[in-house]
């Protein structure tokens, strides 16, 4: 038997979630069909890290990411109280800072860059930041820049607040049910999964980085490379650590969860989807950042260390829009898909709707690599 929905969603990560929440709300019906459990993928893994200063959004010319970031933060901050459960968000603030003239000269520039966009970073000298938050050793830097609208979030409370949502709206999600096919039919698209087979007027793809699998079939390519990145946790100690920290030019982040465990990345991605392999290297790059600048940390014990896969494309932009007619795709959300969520959820949801795309989602169609 074939099951009839206005829209499938292919996909239950953060993305998909959030666009089947966002279509349910507007009344419209729709059904996410994740091939795994829910957050094995990029969802599960990341550092829940929400930044208006997306690093890849630097340059000049990416006002558009950054455009979308903020409002993806406006909004984590109502989602708790939107869907009624914890996303365990907190407006932690995130310090950027420089070690030496030159990092600190490149921070200087994003800055104004920054400014000309609206965001109120404030600039912070050593002994500030030391006076700010006793436990660094400023010692080290040149310098930061804080900016206290960012903020943390747990991903699994994020999709836990989607996922219950979606079942009180009377949205389906079904588990373990992987897509292998998908053709076009008279009146949309056919979807045919390992537990049955769905019609639907609309189908959006939001397999993160297997996206291209499923656009391939219905003849569109879209250049992603999945890039690995590495991050750690430690035991959880008594929270006291304010802002997330991070610095541009080792990828560096450090941060503590509301439960109390710090959370850590550093190093440049490599390429590929092998989630097994975790590096001693990662761990002893992370340890020579963070032991010199926290010197408290230097008996800190890590409890687990894992891989997850960043989806990137050329740009370092989103994919997110329409491929044809009914068939949207929202991918390409390399390493700040979390933060970005909300916003491209309601905006595609919109778009499936009103058959119109926001002027904020167009910089990111996916037909700009054709
Ligand atoms: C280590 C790491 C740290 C990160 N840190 C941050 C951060 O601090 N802040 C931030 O904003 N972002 C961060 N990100 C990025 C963020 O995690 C991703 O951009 C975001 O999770 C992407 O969500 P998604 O739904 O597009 O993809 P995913 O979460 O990967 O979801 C895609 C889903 O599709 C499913 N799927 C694939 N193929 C099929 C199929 N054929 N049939 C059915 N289902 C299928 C997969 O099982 C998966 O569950 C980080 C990413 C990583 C890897």
């Amino acid at each position: 038997m074939t099951t009839k929905v206005d829209t499938v969603v292919v996909g239950g990560g953060a993305m998909g979630l959030s666009v089947a929440y966002n279509l349910l709300k507007r009344g419209s019906n729709a059904l996410v069909i994740e091939g795994d459990y829910l957050n094995a993928g990029s969802t599960g893994r990341n550092m829940g890290v929400l930044k208006e200063r997306i690093p890849h959004a630097m340059e000049d010319g990416n006002e558009d990411l950054i455009r979308l970031a903020k409002k993806g933060l406006k909004l984590h901050g109502r989602l708790s109280t939107e869907t009624g459960i914890n996303t365990f968000y907190r407006k932690s603030g995130c310090l950027t800072y420089a070690k030496g003239e030159e990092e600190m000269k490149q921070l200087e520039e994003y800055h104004a860059h920054f400014r000309r966009l609206g965001i109120e970073e404030m600039e912070l000298t050593p002994s500030e930041i030391e006076r700010r938050w006793p436990y660094i050793n400023a010692g080290e830097l040149a310098g930061g820049f804080y900016d206290p609208e960012e903020a943390m979030v747990h991903p699994f409370g994020v999709v836990w607040a989607y996922v219950e949502s979606i079942k009180k709206m009377k949205g389906r999600v079904e588990k373990q049910n992987r897509v292998h096919k998908i053709t076009e039919s008279s009146g949309g698209y056919k979807v045919m999964a390992e537990r049955g087979e769905y019609e639907a007027q609309n189908l959006v793809i939001a397999c993160g980085a297997h996206s291209p699998e499923l656009s391939e079939q219905l003849g569109f390519e879209i250049p992603l490379t999945p890039m690995r990145k590495e991050v750690l946790i430690s035991e959880p100690i008594r929270p006291f650590f304010g802002p997330a920290f991070e610095r541009l030019s080792t990828d560096y982040q450090i941060a503590q969860t509301m439960r109390g465990e710090i959370l850590g990345t550093i190093g440049y991605m490599s390429p590929g989807f092998d989630l097994s392999e975790c590096t001693s290297n990662f761990l002893n790059q992370f340890a020579d950042e963070t032991v010199p600048m926290i010197p408290s940390f230097r008996n800190l014990r890590i409890i687990r260390q894992w891989v997850g896969i960043c989806d990137k494309t050329p740009d370092e932009k989103p994919v997110v829009g329409s491929l044809d007619d009914g068939l949207y795709i929202t991918c390409g959300h390399y390493d700040y898909g979390i933060n970005l969520a909300p916003i491209v959820g309601q905006l595609l949801a919109d778009s499936i709707i009103e058959g119109s795309t926001d002027p904020l989602l167009k910089p990111f169609d996916p037909h700009r690599f054709d």
